[in-house]
């Protein structure tokens, strides 16, 4: 059975970029008659704003997009509850020799990397890579994975295409728990995919980059199958940038609060994503009954003027 999910950061309210991973990870389960559940990613606690996440969930809601619940849980799952399991991953990696402390400063690794491209992020340079671990600290640690030379990832996105990333190249031994105690999105995301037993992750294309990542933890936690991935083309504005979270017009509310009906939202999502012909207004379920495939876009798309 397909199980698919949809993991909001709540960092703000419900954009409509979010309403449109969340509709196709919800077309691509609800028509194979499988499951999506609701994940808040609020393990970052310092960026959650308060009363986001109960935004999400009623935004979510009046589309029409409902949610499975766990067994295991009462309504979404939550990665602030699930400390423990990322810990045990955690202790698990540092058994094998895979982990090690790193004490360097945002500045000092600035400073000793190799200046990245635009858009790049910085390789870290392997500073503490084999510090003694007993070392006084000259701040609160992070843990960082060790990426073996020279080590190439590649998988098939059913989107994208063929995707291949050299780790240690393009990203370099990265941080698995922050110095502050936060565990990292990458690790967090990898642990609970596999343990919630998701068959096809369903996301942006900004995200696709981190793939390699979580699918080489996954293996170094012996967390298999792996799930298959959809990364769907990202929303832009009309003035044609990559939509911001902060850009107000472009949330649910602000589209609600104009008056534009939620089956005009779907309409228009579905049409973008490749789901439907047209934009005619209709309902996520109206949709599902008219899919007889899924093959999503691979173009961007472009939020209308006129909803
Ligand atoms: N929580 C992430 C976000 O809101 C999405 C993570 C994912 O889908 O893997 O951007």
């Amino acid at each position: 059975m397909i199980r698919t999910r949809f993991a909001p950061s709540p960092t703000g309210d419900l954009h409509v970029g979010g309403a449109w991973t969340a509709l196709a990870a919800y077309a691509l389960a609800r028509h194979h008659g499988g499951e999506i559940v609701l994940r808040i990613e609020d393990i970052d606690t310092p960026r959650v704003v308060k009363g986001s996440r109960e935004r999400i969930e009623a935004d979510l809601a009046w589309l029409g997009l409902r949610f499975d619940e766990r067994s295991d849980t009462i309504g979404p799952s939550l990665q602030s509850h699930r400390s423990e399991r990322y810990e045990r991953a955690l202790e698990h990696l540092a058994k094998r020799g895979d982990t090690y402390l790193c004490d360097c400063s945002r500045a000092e690794i600035a400073r000793a990397a190799s200046a990245p491209h635009e858009g790049e992020e910085t390789v870290y340079p392997g500073t503490c890579r084999n510090a003694d671990p007993a070392r006084p600290m000259k701040r609160a640690p992070s843990v960082r994975l060790r990426i073996a030379q020279d080590l190439a990832i590649a998988f098939t996105d059913l989107v994208q295409g063929e995707f291949r990333q050299n780790l240690s190249d393009d990203v370099g031994d990265f941080v698995l728990k922050r110095g502050d105690g936060v565990y990292s999105y990458q690790l967090a995301v990898a642990v609970d995919d596999a343990e919630m037993g998701i068959t096809d992750v369903v996301r942006g294309s900004d995200l696709v980059a981190s793939t390699p990542r979580q699918l080489l933890l996954m293996s170094l936690l012996d967390l298999t199958p792996p799930p298959r991935y959809w990364h769907v083309p990202l929303v832009i504005s009309a003035s044609g940038d990559r939509l911001a979270k902060r850009v107000r017009e472009a949330t649910v509310t602000s589209l609600r609060d104009k008056g534009v009906s939620p089956e005009a939202i779907v309409g228009h999502l579905a049409a973008g994503l490749g789901l439907s012909k047209d934009a005619s207004p209709r309902t996520p379920d109206e949709l599902i009954a008219s899919l007889t495939t899924i093959s999503f876009a691979r173009e961007s798309w472009t939020l209308p003027l006129n909803w």
